[in-house]
């Protein structure tokens, strides 16, 4: 016997039917029996979202199915004359969240950096504000470090050396540009305070933080990007 399916939409493109409704409330966290649904929308040609509502909490969730198959009409003329789209459920829809674009040399030279704000970022968008800024100053750390490792050939002694060493001295140390120095010093001032139990910096926050940072990353961009062209044109042809 053919699973059951149950049509939540009818349009132009033909009949759209899901194979079950979820099973659990995600806000309830619990196992609910859901058998209605309250809006469906198709997203493309091949995923649709349907709101249901928990019947103990009484709120919407939204839910995302894939399509699993496409039956054409049938043409003897008694059956069903449009085509049916049947999909699969895959479980709750979780919002994409969008983050910031950097570089291409950053995100070339620097893959770890930018995975490491993209999560910070992500946090800061869930409203996790808390910990959000730990995040930053972890990617300021790695940016100053492996930026340091890659600017110059360096021994392994003196590359685990500076992998070992805080970042305050990688700063002061090993950093010659002065805009690059300057604005990574401060970013980890703000980053310790998103981090220590203490805040120092008390008129600043962490959007404070993330503009110093990718002030940083911009300068470092910069040094990187314009190093490139010279060494590609090292002299008048
Ligand atoms: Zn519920």
């Amino acid at each position: 016997m053919d699973k059951q399916y149950t049509s939540v939409l009818n349009n132009n493109s033909g009949v759209h039917s899901i194979d079950k409704y979820s099973d659990f409330c995600p806000y309830c966290q619990v196992n609910v029996h859901i058998d209605n649904y309250e809006s469906a929308s198709l997203l493309d040609n091949s995923s649709l979202h349907v709101a249901v509502k928990c019947p103990k909490c009484k709120k919407l969730f939204v839910t995302l199915y894939n399509e699993a198959s496409k039956q054409a009409p049938d043409r003897t003329g008694y059956g069903n004359r449009q085509f049916h789209f049947k999909y699969h459920f895959v479980g709750d829809a979780q919002p994409e969240i969008k983050t910031k674009e950097y570089p291409e040399i950053i995100n070339k030279k620097f893959p770890k950096v930018v995975d490491i704000l993209n999560e910070s970022e992500k946090a800061k968008k869930l409203n996790l504000l808390k910990i959000a800024g730990m995040g930053y100053r972890k990617a300021l750390e790695f940016l100053m470090k492996e930026y340091v490792i890659s600017c110059s050939p360096r021994s392994d002694t003196d590359i685990e050396k500076i992998k070992e060493m805080f970042l305050s001295n990688v700063i002061s140390g090993y950093i010659e540009n002065a805009n690059i120095k300057e604005l990574a010093r401060r970013a980890s001032w703000l980053g310790n305070d998103e981090s220590h139990y203490e805040r120092i910096w008390q008129e600043k926050d962490l959007n404070d933080l993330i503009a110093l940072v990718n002030l940083t990353i911009s300068y470092v961009s910069m040094e990187l990007t314009g190093k490139q062209y010279i060494e590609s044109m090292p002299d008048k042809k």
